[in-house]
Parts: structure tokens; C-alpha cells; sequence
């Protein structure tokens, strides 16, 4: 583990965490509780981190809490663009990283949540 290999994973070192779970954990929940860190450590500074990190737990929690709605997952990434590369520190840029890895590694298990919960209110 370098910073050239993981640059080349598309990820970076530098905020020191390694997260280890297995194929059996619910990863619209593990994004919940990323999300609201990220919003808890928002110093508040500036507005695409201060508003998108808000935004983004609020749509993942909703997602968890079976109150998805199909627009979310297109929202959640926009979102997480927009926040990318626009903010002071790089916070910003950690809080919506992992959103955007989500969305392209684990859509299924959002998707599949938005799924039951239109079901659920049909
Ligand atoms: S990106 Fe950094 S400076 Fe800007 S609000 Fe977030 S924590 Fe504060």
C-alpha cells in the first residue's frame, strides 16, 4: 500500500483510515454512517461541503430508512461532483469520494433499497 498504487485505484492516503469488512456487510449503511461523519466534521467553512455534506447523509439516510425515491442515486452523485475539487480543505473531496466509489461498486444495494421502498408504498 503507496500513495502511487492507490492514486492508481482511484483512491488516495492521507486521511490514515482503513475500513475492513466482509461481502456480507449492508453498504448503503456503511455510506450512512461515512456520510454523517463527514457532516458532523464539516467545520462549516465553505458551502459545498457545509450544504453537500448534509444533503448527501440526508439522501443515504432516507435510502437506509426505506424512504428512497429513484431520482436519489442520480442526485447522490451530482451532489458528490459538485462537492469534488470546490472546496478549502480536503474534506470535502473525502466526504464525497466515497459516494461516488459507492455508486459505481455497490449501485445494486441502493437501487435494490429505492426498489422496496417504492413497493412498499404502492
Ligand atoms: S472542506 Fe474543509 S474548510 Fe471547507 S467546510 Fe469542509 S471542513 Fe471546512
Amino acid at each position: 500500500m503507496d500513495y502511487d498504487s492507490i492514486a492508481k485505484a482511484g483512491s488516495m492516503l492521507g486521511s490514515g483510515a482503513v475500513m475492513v469488512m466482509d461481502d456480507s456487510r449492508d453498504m448503503v449503511e456503511t455510506l450512512q454512517r461515512l456520510s454523517y461523519f463527514y457532516m458532523h466534521e464539516s467545520c462549516g467553512q465553505c458551502t459545498p461541503c457545509r450544504e453537500g455534506t448534509g444533503w448527501l447523509w440526508r439522501m443515504v439516510h432516507r435510502i437506509q430508512n426505506g424512504q428512497g425515491r429513484p431520482e436519489d442515486l442520480a442526485k447522490l452523485d451530482n451532489v458528490a461532483e459538485n462537492i469534488m475539487g470546490r472546496t478549502i480543505c480536503a474534506l470535502g473531496d473525502a466526504a464525497a469520494m466515497p459516494v461516488r466509489a459507492m455508486l459505481k461498486h455497490f449501485r445494486h444495494e441502493f437501487a435494490a433499497k429505492i426498489d422496496a421502498a417504492m413497493k412498499a408504498a404502492a
